[in-house]
């Protein structure tokens, strides 16, 4: 992956019914079935942890109300740069 994660995500387990949607759906794959049950037996939806852009589409997709909230997280703030000016006054720029 290049960069760091633009978004995250978490999945309520007890709203997850396990249906499989979002992890079909994420373009960079990153959300998977967990292994164990919850306690309507289905394996729930998990985020792996990484790769995710916060695109939203795994929120669209899923038939359960609020088993899902994205976070897009904010850019890193941009770096001041003093630039020199003829007659030697200094430019902040973005
Ligand atoms: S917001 Fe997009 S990238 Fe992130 S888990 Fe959902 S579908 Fe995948
Ligand atoms: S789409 Fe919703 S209900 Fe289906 S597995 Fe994903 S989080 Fe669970």
């Amino acid at each position: 992956m290049a960069g760091p994660a633009r978004g995250s995500i978490t999945i309520d387990v007890e709203e997850c019914k396990g249906c499989g949607l979002c992890v079909e759906s994420c373009p960079p794959k990153c959300l998977e079935l967990a292994p164990e049950l919850s306690s309507y037996g289905v394996h729930p939806a998990r985020y792996t942890g990484h790769d995710c852009t916060g695109c939203g589409i795994c929120f669209y997709c899923c038939p359960e109300p609020g088993a899902i909230i994205v976070y897009r997280l904010a850019p890193p703030a941009k770096t001041l740069v003093a630039q020199s000016q003829p007659g030697g006054g200094h430019a902040a720029t973005l």
